[in-house]
């Protein structure tokens, strides 16, 4: 049996000066959910993510990636399974600006001990998946805001991560290119990749087969139709 890509189990962020982001959530993630995680700014919606991704650690409770228990694991430890096992998508693209959108992409195989060559290969078929193989060569001031957020989720797919978390991926798109980035977003997980949107737009989180409400740092969460 293979384990769930995400658990957490009564997990509470307080941080300093005492505001308590999450209480006591616990949340499983399986391998091909398509999950949105909505609620209104505030509510922890980007503390959830952080702690899913391990950027960041629970007061209390358990994070388990992939199986492994989070607080188990070296800060090494944990660097190298963030690298191997999650793909990050945050509103503001953070592409380098001076690279071209093939580089950029390389760039999610920067830890995989993957030579540049072969990197740069594997960009190369990543772009032509978000279908902009013909502009790999344009640097992000060159492309438009959805064409800039396909290359970071090229980015963040190239590794072949388990999990892709997405941070309010359209928040910084008008309505068609971020109708393009959802669609590409199905597109992913209906070749396999688990994905995790979150997002205060409730049509989008409508949109998707499984939702995840975040309200004052508690979840209630609705199972799939
Ligand atoms: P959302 O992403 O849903 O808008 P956040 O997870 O960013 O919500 O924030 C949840 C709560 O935690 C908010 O009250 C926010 O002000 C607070 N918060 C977030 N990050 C920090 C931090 N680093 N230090 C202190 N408080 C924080
Ligand atoms: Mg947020």
């Amino acid at each position: 049996m293979t384990a769930p890509v995400a658990q957490l189990e009564r997990v509470s962020r307080l941080y300093p000066g005492g505001v308590h982001a999450l209480h006591k959530v616990s949340l499983t993630i399986e391998r091909g959910d398509l999950v949105a995680i909505a609620g209104p700014s505030g509510s922890g919606k980007s503390t959830l993510l952080n702690l899913l991704g391990t950027l960041d650690a629970p007061s209390s409770g358990i994070v388990r990636i992939d199986g492994q228990d989070v607080s188990t694991l070296s800060d090494n430890q944990t660097a190298a399974l963030r690298a191997r096992a999650i793909g990050f998508v945050f509103q503001q693209f953070h592409l380098a600006p001076g690279a071209s959108a093939l580089d950029n992409v390389a760039d999610g195989l920067l830890y995989s001990g993957v030579r540049l060559c072969e990197r740069r290969r594997r960009a190369a078929e990543a772009l032509e998946q978000v279908g902009l193989a013909d502009r790999a060569l344009h640097r992000p001031h060159e492309l438009s805001g959805g064409q800039k957020q396909r290359v970071a989720i090229a980015r963040a797919v190239v590794g072949e991560p388990v999990l892709l978390l997405a941070d309010e991926p359209t928040g910084a798109l008008d309505s068609a290119s971020g109708a393009l980035v959802v669609q590409l977003l199905r597109d992913l997980n209906a070749a396999g990749s688990t994905v995790a949107v979150i997002t205060h737009d409730r049509d989008l989180a409508a949109s998707l087969p499984r939702r995840i409400h975040v309200r004052d740092g508690r979840l209630d969460t609705e199972v799939p139709a």
